[in-house]
């Protein structure tokens, strides 16, 4: 069996983002960028099922930037078997990311696409299940555990107040959340190896895919700062004023 792990290239997560002056959006010159951390969760579990003997071959892919061949090669640095960069300059809304995946998973015929739940950058959580809606296919979201046996994968789901397992019939979506696993670090070998490893570079057009905006960001702003908080003496203290600001009856 085939994994195909759809892979992110956004701001590193411990970067803290900068507002363009005039409000249009994340000021993204000369900043650090990473893989979107639940898709290195995802690459993870892709590698695992095929060290376990369930899979045979792990494909990442990424939509983005010619600079989205790092991320790829960080995949491929990870144990990733081969890359595909479908290279554009636009920013890809998840509709058209999961119509380009959709398209993907037509010529690859994978048997688990494993995406992360969300981009660290627009917090979207939108392209599994775009994805699943599109190849008509099975979607285990918010992934703590994933099981494959036989032709069916069984996916335990972080939800409100437990934990959820469903049983999905392949070829299935899994979305992972940060439960999953801890992923590895690529050693430097495996860095030298990826750079030998096949990548394949594309463009929307080659899938015939639309890819221009349905929605206009209207204004970034930064959050509101924190004003400072006050020390109190005692508990008696604290009630006393949660309770004028009527937070405590
Ligand atoms: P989102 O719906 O934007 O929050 O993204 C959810 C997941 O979809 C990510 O964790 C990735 O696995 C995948 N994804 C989103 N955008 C891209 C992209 N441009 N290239 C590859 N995978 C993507």
């Amino acid at each position: 069996m085939k994994l195909l792990v759809p892979i992110k290239r956004v701001i590193d997560y411990n970067v803290k983002p900068r507002v363009k002056a005039d409000g249009s959006g994340v000021d993204l010159a000369n900043v650090k960028m990473s893989m979107n951390p639940f898709d290195e969760i995802a690459v993870e579990e892709a590698l695992r099922l095929r060290e376990k003997g369930v899979a045979s071959e792990v494909v990442v892919v990424s939509i983005g930037p010619a600079k989205a061949q790092e991320t790829l090669r960080t995949g491929l640095a990870m144990g990733a078997d081969r890359a595909i960069l479908i290279q554009t300059d636009d920013e890809v809304e998840p509709l058209g990311v999961a119509k380009l995946l959709a398209k993907v998973q037509e010529e690859e015929q994978a048997g688990l696409i494993i995406l992360g739940k969300q981009a660290i950058d627009d917090d979207s959580n939108q392209t599994g299940q775009m994805l699943a809606a599109l190849l008509g296919r099975p979607q285990g979201t918010f992934a703590s555990k994933v099981e494959v046996s036989g032709d069916a994968v069984a996916v335990t789901r972080e939800v409100d107040g437990g934990l959820e397992t469903v049983s999905l019939t392949l070829p299935a979506i899994v979305t992972t959340d940060l439960r999953l696993n801890e992923p590895r670090y690529a050693s430097l070998p495996n860095i030298m190896k990826a750079k030998s490893k096949p990548l394949a570079t594309k463009t929307p057009a080659d899938y015939g895919v639309d890819v221009s905006p349905r929605l206009a960001t209207l204004k970034v702003v930064e959050p509101p700062k924190r004003s400072a908080g006050v020390k109190v003496a005692d508990v008696d203290e604290l009630v006393a004023k949660l309770k004028a600001m009527g937070v405590a009856a």
